[in-house]
């Protein structure tokens, strides 16, 4: 066997390198902290799975029956509610199910459209809106309202409570409701009172009628 090799290279190159200072190694720890820590409270509950669909009702008045429509362009899953009788402008939008409202303010700008100028300038963007987490990574949302919203971020809804009124805010051609269904962050097909809408894509326009059960708790 041989015994210890003397190359004659340099063997302290790494003496050489400065030694970190006491705090540059607590920022460091510090950074290594928060970084677990935001894997935990941010990348954990993204990864965990959806909970069962919430049975979620139409999200206009019981018993009304309700054009339900997509059109080219619109978006796969999205469906835009117009009343098959009376006055849309000014009809109760009400609540899905139950939950926490998360978003209500102005999404894009309101533009001029109302039921005084319903041919006013066009908005940007969904205008009034509401969204609610109804827990288990479900939400809905609520496009185009009149006025705004009549709940506030946090506040928690009943099925049925009325968040807003209808009306034609934001990018809209006439007063409707734009309404979506959302596990996670992706849009899914609409379910009302446990029944599929059948509205899953925008490659064609759809139109169909269907009647709300979003009625009152019978105690
Ligand atoms: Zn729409």
């Amino acid at each position: 066997m041989l015994g210890p090799v003397t190359t004659g290279r340099p063997t302290r190159a790494r003496s050489h390198r400065r030694p970190r200072s006491r705090t540059l190694r607590m920022l460091l720890a510090l950074v290594a902290v928060a970084v677990v820590l935001g894997v935990a409270v941010v990348v954990v509950p993204m990864l965990r799975p959806a909970g069962p669909r919430p049975l979620f009702q139409m999200p206009v008045t019981c018993g009304e029956t309700w054009q339900l429509s997509t059109y080219p362009g619109h978006d796969d899953y999205d469906v835009d509610f117009f009343p098959t009788e009376g006055e849309a402008w000014g009809r109760p939008v009400l609540a899905s199910y139950a939950g926490t409202v998360t978003v209500a303010g102005i999404n894009g700008s309101l533009g001029g459209r109302t039921p005084e100028n319903p041919d006013g300038p066009r908005g940007r963007g969904g205008g009034y809106w509401v969204k609610i987490d109804h827990g288990g990574k479900w939400e809905t949302q609520y496009l185009h309202l009149l006025e705004p919203p009549l709940v506030t971020v946090g506040q928690k809804v009943a099925q049925g409570d009325q968040i807003g009124r209808l009306g034609s805010t934001g990018n809209s051609g006439a007063p409707h409701l734009h309404y979506e269904q959302r596990r996670g962050w992706e849009k899914v097909e609409t379910h009302f009172d446990g029944t599929p809408s059948g509205i899953t894509t925008d490659e064609r326009e759809q139109i169909l009628r269907r009647t709300s059960n979003n009625c009152p708790a019978v105690s």
